[in-house]
């Protein structure tokens, strides 16, 4: 996860924007057009996922890709436009392990401030152990809770989620159908 860029053009006209506080009675600092006034908003971005689950075991991918190539992640990427965030995590898990799920309830939502993003896991039952990973992924493999390699695992916001989601699995919590609200900071 990085911070995005500084939006650096407007929009509408092109013009350099300057950060400024607008004249509204806001009170944020915001990428303000000098020539034409139109205010940029910037909001936090969805990530979408899913805690894929086989038996006593979890699927990992390991990601191909940069950030953390090389680290291990559960299935999780950007939200698009037109779907729903369970859409969107069913979409990144056929992407990232090329695995077939049936679609379980929300498990966790994680705030990340810091980067301006919130990231949701949904569970996910793995209809079979045979996986056809994408591009963005070198191996995708099922690890029970006393194989998951925790010291390799790409982002706090997934090593949050699957600390809860065994702790819950011992506690008999899993269908209660509580969803947790984490932070990473
Ligand atoms: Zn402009």
């Amino acid at each position: 996860m990085t911070l995005r860029s500084p939006i650096k053009h407007c929009r509408e006209c092109g013009t350099a924007v300057v950060y400024r506080v607008p004249d509204d009675g806001d009170t944020k600092l915001r990428a303000v057009c000098p020539a034409c006034g139109t205010v940029h908003y910037e909001n936090p971005l969805n990530v979408v996922g899913t805690v894929p689950v086989l038996g006593d075991r979890v699927l990992l991918c390991l990601r191909n890709i940069e950030p953390r190539r090389g680290k291990w992640t559960l299935p999780a990427g950007f939200m698009e436009l037109n779907e729903t965030s369970a859409e969107g995590a069913a979409r990144e898990t056929d992407e990232e392990a090329g695995a077939q799920i049936e679609m379980g309830r929300l498990f966790s939502v994680v705030n990340v401030p810091r980067v301006g993003q919130v990231h949701f896991f949904y569970l996910a039952t793995l209809q079979s152990d045979v996986f056809a990973p994408g591009f963005e992924t070198i191996e995708a493999r099922l690890f029970a809770e006393d194989e998951i390699p925790w010291d390799e695992i790409a982002f706090r916001t997934v090593k949050v989620t699957l600390e809860q989601y065994f702790a819950d699995r011992r506690s008999g919590a899993l269908g209660s159908g509580h969803v947790h609200s984490l932070d990473v900071v």
